[in-house]
């Protein structure tokens, strides 16, 4: 038997190449749902996988903030169980908090923490009959440590981590693994798909100063980091792999492999103050180019 995947966000990035990774398996051991909220994108994710898998992936509508959505494709899935549920839809939002507006942060919250949660809600009665399943999480280091103009984007990444781990605890009882793929910087449409606050936008007249060159400098460094330091979605998917073959999958991966110092710092600090200092200084004491 396949084992059954359900995976959100497939129509770029993370999810997309997870799925095409799955679905292309050479012993073709898994069966890929991959789900997108947008099915008019997913000519992307059929030329990644040539048209060749019509046994390994089906590729289903699903919105994370339209509950209705999640229960449509629950009955849609043919194995009437779901195996390996993998959230990773999500979006970001950048810019100084002043000039944030409500809507755009609740619906950051709406699909990063809500959608996530109301995703596994679906599922999981299923898995917890089943005595067997794994839950997969795309994290972010904006989930340990916070990062500046990245406020909602963060608190939402943050929220994930603790529903994820009070769900660890308890899942446990049901021979249900929950694990967090904690991402750095990953080359994918994230940057593109986010909300970010343009340096020229009208809402930055009313913002002061001070903050405007620090949210320059910001911008600045994140493009270098992208530019520099991003991992490409294959890396990410191989530990997505590690997580789902491992007969005891970790709670936690960093997909660099290891803990990033700065993070590392928080948790040898526990005062937070090393740790809010040296993230000051890497994003805004680099000399101007
Ligand atoms: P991406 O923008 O390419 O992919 C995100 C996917 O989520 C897109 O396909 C998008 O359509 C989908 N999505 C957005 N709203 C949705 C909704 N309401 N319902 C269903 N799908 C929806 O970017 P990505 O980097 O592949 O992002 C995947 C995950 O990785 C996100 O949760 C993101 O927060 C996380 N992450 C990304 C990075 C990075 O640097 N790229 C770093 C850390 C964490």
């Amino acid at each position: 038997d396949k084992k059954v995947v359900l995976i959100t966000g497939c129509s770029s990035g993370i999810g997309l190449s997870l799925a095409v990774r799955l679905a292309s398996d050479p012993d073709k051991t898994y069966k890929v749902y991959a789900t997108m909220r947008n099915l008019a994108k997913k000519e992307r994710l059929l030329e990644c996988v040539k048209g060749l898998h019509k046994d390994t992936l089906d590729i289903l509508q699903m919105d994370v903030t339209d509950q209705q959505s999640i229960l449509d494709v629950r009955d849609r899935v043919v194995e009437k169980r779901v195996d390996i549920l993998v959230c990773n839809a999500g979006v970001g939002l950048m810019g100084p908090l002043e000039v944030q507006a409500l809507d755009s942060m609740r619906q950051i919250l709406e699909v990063n923490l809500l959608g996530t949660i109301q995703t596994i809600q679906a599922f999981l009665p299923d898995m917890k009959a089943q005595r067997q399943g794994r839950i997969l999480v795309t994290g972010s280091i904006g989930g340990l440590q916070g990062f500046p103009f990245n406020e909602v984007y963060c608190a939402s990444k943050f929220a994930i981590e603790g529903a994820c781990e009070s769900l660890a605890v308890l899942l446990q009882h049901f021979n249900i693994h929950v694990s967090l793929i904690e991402c750095g910087p990953v080359n994918t449409d994230f940057l593109v798909n986010l909300q970010k606050v343009e340096l020229g936008d009208t809402s930055l007249q009313q913002v002061d100063t001070h903050t405007l060159s620090l949210y320059e400098k910001y911008l600045q460094h994140c493009g270098s980091i992208f530019q520099n330091a991003a991992q490409d979605t294959e890396d990410i998917v191989k530990v997505f792999l590690e997580a789902i073959q491992s007969p005891s999958p970790a709670f936690r991966y960093f997909t660099s492999g290891v803990m990033p110092p700065l993070t590392q710092l928080k948790f040898t600090e526990p005062d937070g103050s090393q740790c809010i200092r040296a993230m000051s200084e890497l994003i805004f004491s680099a000399e101007e180019q």
